[in-house]
């Protein structure tokens, strides 16, 4: 902890740059830990990735700071100046709004990413924001922050302003933050972690896991979405799952 007479501004550097290790720390452990299963599962799917992967890792690293940083300030605003709405009293608030609370977190993220992602898709954009990203072809457990800085800065606005407006318990925010986490990997990583039946059942009609995203990076204008179909299945840019997804992945991906 820093001593309390510690210049406001030097406080807010160090948290944030502890945040910023702490996102990066975060991100080596969970893309290599789905890196790590990877090659135990699916032997040599990231063959001659070599360079690609150094790349996701620098944009990554570049990531963890546009992430950290905030998510820095707005500690430091909750522990001093109490502004934000953030909780952590159980009782402050009912316990039928604790997954009330995460769904609205998710689902204002999804719709955030959905239209600002669409937009990028735009030539004009999408050269300057969106193409890093899509330089990953095929993605990698590697590539779930790999993102031109100025994509990174409007990926992390969202959160550090929800938490001024939507009341959240500090558990709960751990926990969108956790499922941001492992979603952002698992989607990119090259194969269905989840059961064939799951994600061919109702509820994989709704929500995005690897056999959905796998598809936007292979034909580009199509499943925008981050964690739910709703925004594509309304908007009509919902095309599906990757077929070599659904048919089980091969151990080589085709390099498009
Ligand atoms: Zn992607
Ligand atoms: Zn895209």
């Amino acid at each position: 902890m820093l001593p309390a007479d510690t210049p406001v501004l030097f406080a807010l550097i160090i948290v944030s740059l502890a945040t910023s290790v702490i996102v990066a720390l975060r991100y080596f452990a969970s893309s290599g830990l789905f890196a790590w299963i990877t090659q135990k599962v699916r032997p040599g799917l990231y063959d001659g990735q070599g360079a690609q992967i150094g790349r996701e890792i620098r944009w990554s690293l570049v990531a963890a700071v546009i992430y950290g940083a905030p998510a820095g300030i707005m500690l430091w605003c909750w522990n001093h100046l109490g502004w934000t709405q953030l909780y952590a009293d159980l009782a402050a608030f009912p316990l039928w709004y604790l997954p009330l609370s995460v769904f609205l977190y998710l689902f204002a993220q999804d719709t955030w990413f959905y239209w600002t992602h669409r937009a990028m898709h735009d030539p004009r954009l999408f050269k300057i924001l969106h193409k890093v990203h899509h330089d990953s072809r095929p993605p990698t457990a590697w590539t779930a922050m790999s993102f031109h800085w100025l994509e990174s800065v409007i990926g992390a606005a969202l959160i550090p302003i929800m938490v001024f407006l939507v009341p959240i318990h500090i558990a709960m925010l751990a926990a969108v933050l956790t499922i941001a986490t492992i979603m952002g990997v698992t989607n990119h990583m090259g194969w269905e972690l989840f059961p064939h039946r799951l994600v061919h059942s109702p509820l994989g009609q709704w929500v995005i896991t690897a056999s959905h995203h796998e598809k936007h990076h292979e034909e580009y204008r199509c499943n925008f979405g981050l964690y739910f179909r709703f925004w594509d299945r309304l908007c009509g840019t919902d095309r599906g799952f990757s077929k070599r997804m659904v048919e089980g992945g091969t151990p080589h991906r085709v390099k498009v």
